[in-house]
């Protein structure tokens, strides 16, 4: 029975590389963009650009004005509220780096941070810096056989010594939901803060910030089918508070003589320098369409892809997924066959999917696995996508072996 997407025609680049023999299943890599958001960046470009939070003249107060729509936009896409705030940095990656340098001055040596064996290296390097450069000790939380965190073990290891718990919602590799409510009130009895990586999660449905009660909640616009060079980091207010100044120059300074200078707090103190104004506007364009879609649709539709995608995985022999994924994504490896080799041979039939070890070397070595391949699906994919990547999968497969 073929399944369409009823918004595929909202993504032009759809069409386009469907037209260049092109099938994309690469959606947790990056996703393709709504025409909303390419009308509002060419909106933003012919009208005028301007420069934001510095010119008294009508562009830059337009400019802006939509700038922090866009703000309040993604704080009520968040259900932020009074009690939390929206950063613009330039990706997930910049706003982990923000947190790892603005919370350093909170560790002294021996101080431990809690991350998971799944986390992306986002969500890695920089604690495994910081806690090379305050001598902190970085634990690493194990998991169990379906690809979820550990709860019985994280309960074990996430203790008073515990200053920092930064996890992710949804594995990029594994498809899974983490049990976040548990894993954040282990954090908070020991008054620990909480990091929460939403960049695969924040794709799927909507999630509320407060509900959760994480410190701080982190993702990027471009998987969001947003414009790339936009990171989210929201925080709430008294989390914000413990923050030092990482990035300095233009905007974040209040005043500033040769030798001393005094800060802006957030949200424009971690906004050094001109930001990506465009994509910004974008992406309050892009949660403006988003939110016109029906939530429930968009769900069903994604879960019965997901369920052809994990079915005919399952159905061939000597292949093998990766965890138990739950939605958007499974990754998988087949007995005998390198996933180089097999990912040459998609690309070769235009299959965009995702080979190697997805920014998450210590997972695929702890797997014992040199890679994996991975299929991500997005809300414009239907069920012929799927077909022809298992028509590629099964071509490949018999040159294969
Ligand atoms: N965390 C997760 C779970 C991700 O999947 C990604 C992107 N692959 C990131 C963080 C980093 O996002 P970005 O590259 O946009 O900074």
């Amino acid at each position: 029975m073929f399944l369409p997407s009823p918004w595929r025609a909202d993504f032009p680049a759809i069409a386009e590389l469907q037209r260049q023999g092109q099938t994309y299943l690469d959606s947790a890599a990056t996703a393709q963009k709504p025409q909303a958001l390419i009308d509002a960046l060419t909106r933003y470009y012919v009208n005028g650009a301007a420069n934001v939070h510095r010119a008294q003249h009508m562009p830059g107060m337009l400019a802006t004005q939509a700038f922090e729509d866009s703000r309040n936009h993604v704080g009520q896409w968040l259900n932020a509220g009074e009690s939390g705030q929206i950063i613009f940095t330039h990706g997930a990656t910049s706003a982990f780096n923000l947190l790892a340098y603005g919370l350093e001055h909170e560790f002294v040596a021996d101080d431990e941070i809690v991350v998971s064996a799944l986390e992306h290296h986002a969500n890695l390097l920089p604690w495994q810096q910081l806690a090379q450069r305050r001598g902190l000790k970085l634990i690493v939380l194990p998991l169990d056989a379906n690809g979820l965190i550990d709860l019985a073990a994280a309960s074990q290891l996430i203790g008073p010594k515990t200053r920092l718990l930064a996890v992710s919602q949804l594995s990029n590799v594994l498809g899974t939901w983490q049990p976040l409510p548990a894993l954040l009130k282990l954090a908070q009895t020991h008054n620990a803060l909480t990091v929460v990586d939403g960049a695969q999660g924040v794709v799927h449905g909507r999630h509320d910030v407060q509900a959760l009660g994480c410190d701080f909640y982190v993702f990027s616009s471009h998987k969001l089918y947003g414009p790339d060079g936009v990171g989210v980091l929201y925080g709430r207010h008294d989390a914000l508070a413990r923050l030092h100044h990482w990035q300095f120059g233009g905007e974040m300074v209040l005043t500033t003589d040769f030798h001393q200078a005094s800060f802006r707090p957030a949200p424009l103190g971690f906004e050094a320098g001109t930001p990506p104004i465009a994509g910004v506007i974008g992406l309050g364009a892009t949660l403006d369409y988003l939110g016109s879609l029906d939530q429930e649709a968009v769900f069903e539709h994604e879960a019965a892809l997901h369920q052809l995608l994990r079915d005919g995985l399952r159905q061939r022999d000597g292949v093998h997924l990766l965890g138990a994924p739950q939605l958007a994504l499974a990754s998988f490896v087949v007995d005998g066959v390198h996933n180089a080799d097999l990912a040459h041979l998609l690309t070769e039939q235009g299959i965009a999917v995702r080979a190697g070890h997805h920014c998450a070397m210590p997972l695929l070595q702890s797997l014992d696995l040199p890679g994996a391949l991975r299929v991500s699906l997005g809300l414009y994919n239907d069920s012929e996508d799927i077909q022809h990547f298992f028509n590629g999968l099964d071509q490949a497969l018999d040159l294969l072996r």
